[in-house]
Formats: C-alpha cells, structure tokens, sequence
C-alpha cells in the first residue's frame, strides 16, 4: 500500500516538471513515506529523517516531509526535535504534496532573497528564519480516489492497483483503523479504467490493494445475484483484455464467504495464491485479537480454497506474543502451523501501538520469550517453505519476468502464479542484451533445477 502510495506521489511531482534522482543527496526534495505497523518502522522513520538533517544544514534550501501513516498518528509533533522537516502529509492528502511542495520551495527562495536575512548568524539560527511549515492530516471526502496515476517505468510487468482505504473491524494490536482511516471504497468502473490503462501500457498482473481488500465496497456498492462487490469487481478486472494475471491483498478470514471460493475455482486469471492472514492459532488470542473466527473456522477455510483451487498457495501473518499468550498459547499456534503446511508466513513480533486496546491489556509478554517464539516458529515455516520449494525441482513453471534479479544483474527474475520467486539466466543460448530485454513482461516457462530457500532456479524453455 504504501509502494502504490509513494508512486502516487512521485507521479504527482514528476508531471510537474520534478526529476526523480538516485540519492537523497543529489535531491533538493526528500519525501518519507512511513509505516506505524510496527514501533520499528516508526523508530525507522524518525531515525532517517533525523540523519537527514546533516544534508539540511548543508543546503537549506531543500524541503523535508514526512508522509504516511506515521504522519497520520504523530501530526505536528514530527516537527519538534526535526527542525528541518518542513511537511507532515497524512494518508488521506497524498493528492495534496505536490501542492505543498511547489508552496515550500516558494517560500524558501522568497526567505533566501530577503536582504534582511543575516548570513553571519549561526547556520541552526538561520534556518529558524527560514521555518515556514506545512502540516495536513485532515480527513477528506473522497480521497481513496485519488490513488489512480501510475508512475511506469519504461519495462513494467506488474502493478499495485489501490481500489479502497480504511479498515472498520479495529483488531486490538492494530494502528491501521486509526491511521488509515475508515473502509472507503473506489468505483469498479474507475478501478477497471485503471487497469485497461495499465495493460495498454504492457501490464501483464495487477495486484487489487486493500487493508481489507476482500470486503472491498460492502458500505457502497449492493450485492448482485448474491455476489459480493468484491467478487463483482474481481469479475470486471478479468476481463479486461490482454490481462494475464490477477491477484489480490489482504483479505480477511471473515470476508471469504462462498461467492469468493467459487470465484477461486472459476476465474483462470486469479491467480494460485492467497495470502490468509492467521495472526494466532489459540481461539483464547484470536478472541483478545478480535478476528472473529477461531482456529477451526480458518482450517475449514483454508481447505475449502485449497478444494476450489488445485495447487493453490497459501502463505500469512502470524503475531507471537500478543499479550496474555501462554506457552500452550503458542504451541496451538505452531501446531497449526505445522499442520497447515502454508508456502509461506511472515512472522511478527507483537509491538504494542499507541492508542490501541492491546497496549493496555495486562500480561505484556518479555521481548526475549516474543523472540524465542519468533525463531521457533520461524523454524517450523521455513521447513514446509523449503519441502514445496523442492518439490518444484525438476517441474515446468510459467515466470512472468519482472526484471533483472536484485542479487545478481547478469539473471532475470520473476514469479510464478504461486508467487514463487524464479532466477534463471537470461538465455541458454547467447542472445544479444537486447533480445534478452525482451523477456522482460512476457511470460516463460522455466525447468526448475533447484531451490534454496527462498528461491527456485532454473533454464528458460525457449519453445
Ligand atoms: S483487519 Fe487488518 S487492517 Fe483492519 S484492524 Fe485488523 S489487522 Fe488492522
């Protein structure tokens, strides 16, 4: 969500005339898209800005901002102890920041002109002179709408399409409801006006994005012949032509009623992966959590999709150490876990939120029992991640490529319908850079001859 927010941005400056540059010191604009999730990400932010301030004393003219969901919790208060930041832009005012930022970047060349400013005052002294800021974490009618431009690079295979902000349902560990605001939903039209436009531009797979993504529209839009507004809108975005892939993130368990499933089995572009969210396997957690179903109800689930679907993955987000989680607590989880086999899972810490139920609830647990039970259960994911990985050994898969591999230029990378990341050399044969560009956005089998951890690798089948 906030890549796609952040690529809002950069298109808003960037068809006024700004350039992105490749690091923050050749920039004279610094924007931070933050992240509240987790009191690390918070700690991120405010440690990166605070490095940044070196490059402000240096070139006082340059305008810092903070935007996002950390800006959306902390307001104005970013400004104390960060005297060089200059905007604070919350979720609901993406559209706003160019505005902001033409205004700041006026202000600065105006104050720099002013003869009475005096050069011979110490440089912190000046930039006093020189503060004029901008903060706006207002709510705003309509403004899910206004994540709609893309910012494509020249050779692009897939993009995040945003189609609702907001979560109504306040788990008790989450910042999300108050950060992001309540369950506001775009147009199936505008959101399939979106994606024919992508795929003109050579978008193979779009990714439909929300917090709560599979309840998308259920304050807006009716049901239809008992299909959910949800399902309606997976059903308009397939069939837009020359579309290959279509997935989505991230559902909730509740939200996965029948029309879903049945969508799963019949629409061949979704693709075979959904991300589950789990977040404990003890029914006593999921309660305290607030998720509203238990540990049966999402085995069921997770059986039902995986009936719909042949060979579908299944990955999710686990929390350890949630407040009042007992060892027999954790070990439902892990035996869960084990006995679901998921692709996949990312694993958290619990992080007590400022504001949220959780925080407040007795029986905090020891960050070295979270830690504990943070690595174990790694363990156990790693090992079903790494028994499907080598079952795929030896296997054709279908790669939409993506682009070079981030660990080494001289491969391709890509993703199978599963989501599995595959490397494989450009081609067996010599072929010319150019010829090999040309994988980039098509689609590929690849001969998986093995797999790591994390990773398949293999030889494209050249048909
Ligand atoms: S459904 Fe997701 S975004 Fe909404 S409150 Fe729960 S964890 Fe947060």
């Amino acid at each position: 969500m906030n890549e796609r927010d952040s690529e809002q941005v950069a298109h808003s400056l960037v068809t006024r005339g700004y350039e992105q540059v490749g690091h923050e010191s050749e920039a004279d604009v610094v924007l931070l898209n933050t992240c509240s999730v987790r009191d690390m990400a918070d700690q991120k932010g405010l440690g990166k800005m605070g490095m940044l301030g070196r490059l402000a004393k240096e070139r006082p003219h340059m305008v810092f901002g903070f935007l996002g969901c950390m800006a959306q919790a902390r307001g104005g208060e970013l400004l104390e102890g960060l005297p060089h930041v200059d905007l604070v832009v919350g979720t609901q005012k993406f559209h706003r920041v160019a505005d902001y930022v033409d205004e700041l970047i006026t202000r600065k060349k105006e104050n720099a002109e002013r003869p009475t400013l005096n050069t011979q005052r110490p440089m912190e002294n000046r930039m006093d002179d020189l503060r004029f800021s901008i903060v706006d974490v207002e709510e705003e009618a309509g403004s899910q709408s206004t994540i709609r431009d893309q910012q494509l690079t020249l050779k692009q295979a897939t993009a995040f399409v945003s189609i609702m902000q907001g979560c109504n349902m306040h788990c008790t560990f989450c910042i999300v409801p108050q950060t992001r605001g309540s369950e506001r939903s775009r147009s199936i039209s505008d959101i399939v006006a979106e994606v024919r436009d992508l795929v003109s531009h050579g978008i193979k797979e779009v990714t439909l994005l929300g917090q709560i993504v599979n309840l998308y529209g259920r304050h807006e839009f009716p049901k239809v012949d008992g299909k959910s507004p949800f399902v309606q809108l997976l059903e308009a975005v397939h069939e837009v032509e020359g579309l290959e892939r279509l997935r989505f993130t991230s559902p909730h368990p509740i939200g996965f009623r029948e029309d879903l499933i049945d969508a799963i089995s019949r629409l061949p572009k979704l693709v075979e992966h959904v991300h589950l969210p789990l977040q404990s396997g003890s029914n006593k957690i999921l309660k305290a959590m607030h998720r509203a179903y238990t540990a049966e109800k999402y085995l069921g689930l997770v059986e039902r999709i995986r009936t719909a679907r042949k060979g579908i993955a299944i990955t999710t987000d686990i929390i350890v150490g949630f407040p009042g989680e007992t060892d027999d607590d954790y070990r439902q989880t892990r035996d869960l876990v084990k006995q679901i086999q998921f692709d996949n899972a990312f694993v958290f810490r619990y992080s007590p939120r400022r504001d949220t139920p959780a925080a407040k609830m007795p029986d905090q647990i020891d960050e070295r029992v979270k830690e504990q039970r943070n690595q174990d259960l790694l363990e156990t994911v790693n090992e079903s991640n790494r028994r499907i990985l080598e079952r795929l050994v030896g296997s054709r898969v279908e790669v939409l490529c993506e682009g070079p591999s981030k660990t080494n230029r001289e491969r391709l990378m890509g993703r199978t319908r599963t989501n599995k990341i595959v490397v494989f050399p450009p081609s067996p044969k010599r072929r010319s850079t150019d010829e090999n560009q040309e994988f980039v956005g098509q689609l590929v089998n690849v001969r998986v001859e093995r797999a790591n951890g994390f990773s398949l690798y293999g030889m494209p089948l050249l048909e």
